[in-house]
């Protein structure tokens, strides 16, 4: 698996923030420990390109830093920061229609942010940025939402789209507090606090087999690490080792091309090790 990352984006930070550059920071260290210091770098995505996904006005927001919410800091040169996320995205995406694996370790996240608004430390969403780009490649695509959180802002981008599939498994009665529900082209699969991989891994088996009859030429998967019995947002009951069984069952039965994209993740002492259980057992199959 290709992983693609730059320096860059370590540079921005909310003092006390959760989102931190700590965060990617440890999973660098912790994979150049293990000798995995290869990375690609990559540009930020063209404003034509974030049109696609999002309203004129809600870049203009971003980029004037013309906008308040209580969880997403307005931070001098966000609309850079967030534009070079969403390129991290779409390199990993490129080469999963190149067909290849890839990861984009981005931040900010992406996967709450919809057509006209941010929210929950997003302000562009990353993978649906990638998956419109792959769109005018392939047919069908997938897109598989395993941060701890439900992913919203994807889902209120492309429910009803006939060439997507939107699945998403988060901690039930949490933030953003959707996610309840399937209709239409989402599913959803709300999991109750406390659960730990051998439940959480039931629903995995189902939301891979709607992917398998749907039938995708490119899977888009957000990764979020929340999902940590030691994530300080969240209840959900995963050790680090449980990364690398779930990268497994994933790569074993996904036939196509797959990219991922970072989305949460903030317990800074359980991520680096989680991230490499997953790369390990991702490789492992491949
Ligand atoms: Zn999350």
């Amino acid at each position: 698996m290709e992983i693609f990352f730059t320096k860059e984006l370590l540079e921005y930070y909310e003092p006390g923030h959760p989102e931190s550059p700590e965060r990617v920071q440890a999973i660098i260290d912790f994979l150049e420990k293990k000798g995995r210091s290869n990375f690609l770098s990559f540009g930020s995505a063209q404003e034509s390109i974030l049109l696609e996904v999002h309203s004129r006005m809600h870049i203009d927001a971003v980029k004037k830093n013309n906008f308040f919410d209580p969880d997403t800091p307005n931070i001098p040169d966000i609309f850079k920061f967030a534009s070079l996320s969403a390129g991290g995205a779409l390199a990993a995406a490129q080469l999963a229609i190149d067909k290849e694996d890839a990861f984009a370790l981005i931040r900010p996240p992406g996967h709450h942010a919809g057509k006209d608004f941010l929210g929950g430390f997003c302000y562009f969403n990353n993978i649906a940025i990638a998956v419109q780009h792959c769109l005018r490649s392939v047919k069908k695509i997938a897109i598989l939402d395993l941060d701890g959180h439900h992913g919203n802002g994807t889902e209120s981008i492309f429910k009803d789209s006939k060439n997507v599939l939107f699945i998403s498994i988060h901690q039930a009665h949490a933030y953003p507090w959707t996610g309840v529900m399937s209709f239409s082209n989402c599913y959803n699969f709300p999991v109750k606090k406390g659960t730990g991989f051998p439940d959480y891994r039931i629903f995995l088996h189902e939301a891979l087999g709607l992917i398998n009859r749907f039938g995708p030429d490119i899977v888009g998967i957000s990764l979020g690490f929340d999902t940590h019995r030691n994530d300080p947002l969240l209840d959900l009951n995963f050790v680090d080792s449980d990364y690398y069984h779930m990268a497994k069952m994933i790569g074993r039965s996904i036939c196509v091309p797959t990219f991922f994209v970072l989305e949460g993740g903030y317990d800074i002492k359980s991520i680096g090790n989680s991230f490499f259980c997953f790369l390990s057992g991702w490789e492992k199959v491949r």
